[in-house]
């Protein structure tokens, strides 16, 4: 089971560890903060030293079973790395922290409709959720200035933890039906933006709402019969 760093300090950038597995595209380590896919957000971009060469990490991936990280590398040939070999990582921070502000500004959209979530993407400078509105009115305009409103406040946001035993009396507090949390390890992770929004939520946020910076509502469009796509932007990329 590779221990998930960024679960509990998801500003940490750089770490060692060392080599657990070599697979054809890549390598599991025992430690890592670089984020897979998962959640609507995208895996994690980086760099890993082994034996002092670099090695470029594309992509941040689960292996099948969920416990292990894949760190999924550029380079064809990866027969110098051997298990236990020390390994320096360090992940592309920017992005990272643009991956970061886009998700936490996924969940001021939450607190600002009732309606469930029904799919949604995280994105470097773009992000959408699909809501089944079920009739509930949404202006772009309105939206963006709550959204902002929200940031302007510095509101804290913490990471928690949820029995699955709680969660199964409380489905109401998984917003996301696409997004279901991972049950079976007798807690699950999650995320509070005080007095705003709590949810189920395994991935990487901003401590404060204000770091986020300004936001934009780009699109609100149709998608199917009942659904609706809302997008929106960092005005400061
Ligand atoms: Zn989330």
């Amino acid at each position: 089971m590779t221990e998930k760093v960024f679960y509990q300090d998801s500003y940490q950038k750089t770490l060692g560890s060392e080599v657990v597995e070599v697979l054809d595209n890549g390598v599991i380590l025992a430690a890592t903060i670089f984020y897979p896919l998962g959640g609507g957000q995208p895996g994690d971009t980086g760099r890993l030293t082994i034996n002092t060469r670099d090695y470029r990490v594309v992509d941040t991936r689960y292996a099948d079973n969920r416990h292990n990280i894949v760190h999924i590398l550029e380079d064809d040939d990866l027969s110098a790395i051997q298990v236990d070999d020390k390994v320096d990582m360090e992940i592309d921070w920017q992005r990272r922290h643009r991956l970061m502000r886009m998700h936490t500004s996924m969940h001021l959209v939450c607190s600002l409709i009732s309606a469930q979530a029904t799919g949604g993407a995280v994105g470097e400078t773009e992000s959408r959720l699909d809501f089944d509105l079920q009739g509930e009115v949404v202006d772009k305009e309105q939206l963006t200035t709550d959204l902002n409103a929200l940031i302007d406040k510095a509101i804290p946001v913490t990471i928690g933890a949820i029995t699955d035993a709680e969660l199964d009396q409380k489905p109401e507090l998984v917003r996301t039906m696409s997004v279901q949390p991972p049950r079976g390890h007798g807690t699950v992770r999650t995320i509070t933006i005080e007095n705003t929004d709590y949810q189920p939520c395994g991935g990487t946020h901003v401590r404060n709402t204000a770091e986020i910076g300004e936001l934009v509502v780009t699109g609100l469009k149709n998608k199917g019969r009942q659904n609706k796509r809302i997008s929106l932007a960092l005005v400061e990329p």
